[in-house]
């Protein structure tokens, strides 16, 4: 059994909520693509977690965790990742997390890189987390990047990470005119944080694929939504790699297997974090008392994430890209502080209402279209099964499922594991 859990939207839907709740029935949990500019919250009983780069499944004993080769992967980032975790109780160890080596390593470098160039940029900036994942996936594809596997071949190592310095100091000293970066400093740093996981990397395409024909159930998390996708997404305001579903079975190094599941996590209404059109957004007293309401800074960033009603064209695209079976709709209570509720069923665009997800470069023409629906007014926080549900709750539910032609399995009513209602496919 394979099953993938991806964002609809613009990243920030619930996806570690969810990944942590439904890993109960899995064996292994795997990370397919990004690195830390992830921010996947988790609270259970064991506390409350801000998960980067692990897997969300690391909270639960006898899980297996993979870091697929899919990943770019900040090594001291990791180290001190791990080094909370284990503050908090929770054991690490080969047995319970594995690393691809295949993976490739977000160097020092590249976070440098990506400040400096958002410095550039000025007001043009993409909203980038300044950790270094776009220069790194950039390197990657230019076949200059160094992978976890590597760390056991140190001689090689070091005759390309001279080359590789080299290169990237044109960039840093000649673009930017910054300090460069010395090899030395750059072995070291890889000495000293590589070595830690030397245990934890090994051929983890391999243990998947046996995994799975052992009859393994298996579950594939993504980093952001389809909407950031680097193909699918609002390029050039995406992220630097595929969130969607479909490059799971790639990016966690299984190519040769098939996905059974794709759960599609939802938003009851809309996030983005960072910068590019989004077409339904709220500004002033009413964006606040919304981010109020669903917390909404970032959990890797804690910058202000922007605010808006549910955005029916962009879901339905995001659930087609998903190629989503199922859906999980979250963080529904947040809306029950409204008497009533807009949703963006469609956009204008020059004058004609269109329902299907355009072109990035039409979106920023786009202006949204509003239905309004009536609020239920009264926490749902506590609500368990479809009867505790208010009406005016279901019909909203009822309404986002019709339009967006999915279904609604899980309804998350709060952050915590238990905070959920399942319901029936009508
Ligand atoms: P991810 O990146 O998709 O894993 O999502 P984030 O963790 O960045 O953002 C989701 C935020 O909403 C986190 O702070 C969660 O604790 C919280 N959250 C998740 N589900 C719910 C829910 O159903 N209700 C409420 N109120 N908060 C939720
Ligand atoms: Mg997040």
């Amino acid at each position: 059994m394979l099953t993938s859990i991806c964002g609809i939207n613009w990243g920030d839907e619930g996806k570690g909520r969810m990944v942590d709740l439904l890993s109960s029935d899995y064996d292994v949990v795997v990370r397919y693509q990004g690195g830390n500019n992830a921010g996947h919250t988790v609270i259970n009983e064991k506390g409350k977690f801000i998960l980067n780069l692990l897997p969300s499944g690391i909270l639960r004993d006898g899980v297996v965790n993979v870091m697929g080769n899919g990943m770019v992967v900040d090594i001291k980032h990791l180290y001190g990742e791990i080094g909370k975790l284990e503050e908090a109780g929770i054991s690490i160890s080969p047995k319970n997390l594995k690393i691809s080596s295949s993976a490739v390593i977000c160097m020092p470098y590249n976070v440098m890189q990506d400040c400096l160039e958002e410095e550039r940029l000025k007001d043009k900036k993409y909203g980038s987390t300044k950790r270094g994942i776009a220069p790194i996936y950039g390197d990657k594809y230019l076949k200059k990047a160094i992978r976890m596997g590597e760390l056991f071949h140190k001689d090689q190592l070091k005759e390309r990470l001279k080359d590789i310095v080299e290169w990237k100091n044109l960039t840093i000293k000649g673009v930017y005119g910054a300090e460069p970066v010395t090899v030395e400093a750059m072995m070291e740093y890889l000495e000293e944080y590589g070595n830690k996981f030397l245990p934890y990397i090994c051929d983890t395409g391999k243990y998947l694929d046996e995994a799975a024909k052992s009859g393994k159930k298996i579950m594939f998390e993504a980093q952001l939504g389809a909407l950031r996708d680097i193909d699918f997404g609002i390029y050039p305001y995406t992220s630097s790699s595929n969130t969607i579903a479909a490059y799971a079975p790639i990016g966690a190094g299984v190519p040769n297997h098939k996905l059974d599941l794709s759960i599609g996590i939802m938003k009851a209404y809309s996030t983005c974090v960072g910068e590019g059109p989004f077409t339904a957004e709220y500004f002033g007293e009413k964006a606040e008392a919304l981010r109020k309401a669903g917390g909404e800074y970032g959990a890797a960033t804690g910058r202000p994430r922007r605010v808006g009603p549910f955005d029916v064209p962009a879901s339905r695209y995001g659930i087609r890209m998903q190629g989503a079976d199922e859906i999980a709709l979250t963080k529904l209570d947040v809306l029950s502080f409204l008497d009533e509720i807009e949703v963006c069923t469609a956009y204008e665009l020059d004058g004609k209402e269109i329902t299907d997800f355009p072109f990035s470069a039409d979106l920023e023409r786009c202006k949204p279209v509003f239905t309004k629906l009536k609020g239920w007014n009264k926490d749902i926080s506590d609500c368990r099964k479809e009867e505790d549900l208010p009406k005016e709750a279901l019909d909203y539910i009822r309404f986002i499922e019709k339009a967006t032609g999915s279904y609604i399995k899980y309804v998350s009513v709060g952050a915590s594991r238990e905070q959920y209602v399942v319901l029936e496919r009508k």
